[in-house]
């Protein structure tokens, strides 16, 4: 079997796997070849591909003898004309957003791994991107919110005087929230949480972050872990006390998230207008609505001396990190995904890989695929 690593297009600075991971994938008996240029903006060269006999390639090339083709994004339609039956795609996917994509690639008999539909189960947690990337996020977006407020996050007590730490507001304590969590502790910031699941409460706590907590909320063993909307009582009581908290704090994480749903909207332009004038709100829900009412994805706004930051692409900025974990990832699908011998070998029994799988064989796999996508 032949692995192709494709370079990705547009803005995106991440590479599906980078050479040690590359090198780690021959070790399992695959042929890897990698696109020219592939992994440059996450500074992994080719030369170091080559060094791990990693041939760097035309694209055309990767892609008409690849067995299955690595991406972080899904390949552009002109690329999957060029693909052949019986070929495989791995990479993310966002079903809703390329359903046309997925439909082609189902009628071309090209079987497609959807790394974000990877089931959030134990067994899976070491393939998990949804988890690597939003690590990445949470993290960077502390680090970004600390850059721009004018504001110290630690308390300092020296000779020109006592500095108050500052508060940290973040909403949801998912993947995400709970390592902005972290790294807003560790700059010596004053960390509140909100969450619907009480279940996250020791893990705010064991954090060092306080758990605010609005009684009422709902939640559903059925959800497998996930939030699920809430009632409009619940949504009255949780906004205003979101509502107070938001306008004493200097910087708000907003990471709440319903899977499939648009983002609950938590933070309304009259308390961003009512926040201390300098205050930084990072908006990590922005792709799905935002959970700030001023909140435009990928936009920078000013509004009544608050920055508001809709951002989703963090991972692409920390590509060499980012890349390491997402080609871990693919590495451990794939060490389910072959046999001993180094060969492909789908077996839909079982739960990730049936879970994993879009299409194949012309028909649509994943039960949540089918679910999202509303097919029957
Ligand atoms: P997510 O991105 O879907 O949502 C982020 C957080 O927002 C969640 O904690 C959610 O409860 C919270 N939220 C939703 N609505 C809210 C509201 N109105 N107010 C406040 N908070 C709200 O979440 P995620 O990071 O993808 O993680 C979700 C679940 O998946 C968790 O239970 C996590 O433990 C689980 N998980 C499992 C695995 C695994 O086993 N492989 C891996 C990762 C995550």
């Amino acid at each position: 079997m032949i692995a192709g690593i494709l370079k990705e297009y547009g803005t995106e600075k991440r590479v599906a796997m980078l050479p040690c991971e590359a090198g780690n994938l021959k070790k399992m008996g695959v042929d890897v070849i990698v696109e020219n240029q592939a992994g440059q903006n996450a500074y992994a060269f080719d030369e170091e591909y080559s060094s791990l006999g990693i041939i760097p390639s035309p694209r055309k090339d990767v892609i008409s003898k690849a067995t299955i083709l690595l991406s972080v994004n899904p390949v552009p339609v002109d690329d999957l004309e060029s693909c052949h039956e019986g070929q495989v795609l791995c990479s993310s996917l966002d079903p809703p957003e390329n359903r046309l994509w997925l439909e082609r690639a189902r009628e071309k008999g090209l079987t497609v791994l959807a790394l974000d539909l990877i089931p959030r189960i134990s067994r899976a947690q070491s393939m998990d991107i949804l988890s690597s990337m939003a690590t990445v996020s949470g993290y960077k977006a502390v680090i970004h919110a600390a850059s721009l407020l004018p504001r110290f996050f630690p308390m300092f007590m020296s000779a020109s005087g006592t500095i108050k730490p500052s508060r940290v507001l973040v909403l949801g304590a998912g993947v995400a929230g709970l390592q902005a969590i972290a790294i807003a502790r560790k700059l010596g910031a004053v960390v509140e949480v909100f969450d619907v699941r009480s279940a996250v409460k020791d893990e705010v706590k064991s954090l060092g972050g306080k758990f605010i907590e609005v009684e009422g909320a709902k939640e559903d063993a059925a959800a497998g872990g996930y939030a699920v909307e809430q009632s409009e009582d619940f949504r009255k009581k949780q906004q205003e006390l979101i509502q107070k908290r938001a306008r004493v704090a200097d910087v708000i994480i907003a990471t709440a998230q319903i899977p499939g749903k648009k983002a609950p909207l938590l933070i309304h332009k009259e308390t961003v207008a009512g926040m201390k004038p300098g205050s930084v709100i990072i908006d990590l829900a922005a792709s799905s609505g935002g959970n700030c009412e001023i909140t435009e994805n990928g936009k920078t706004v000013m509004f009544k001396g608050t920055v508001v930051i809709g951002k989703s692409d963090y991972p692409s900025e920390m590509s060499d990190d980012a890349s390491r974990m997402f080609g871990n990832n693919i590495l451990n699908l794939l060490k389910i995904l072959i046999d001993k011998n180094g060969n492909l070998a789908l077996n839909m029994q079982d739960e990730i890989i049936n879970g994993t799988t879009a299409v194949h064989a012309k028909a649509y796999v994943s039960k949540r695929i089918k679910q999202m996508l509303n097919i029957k």
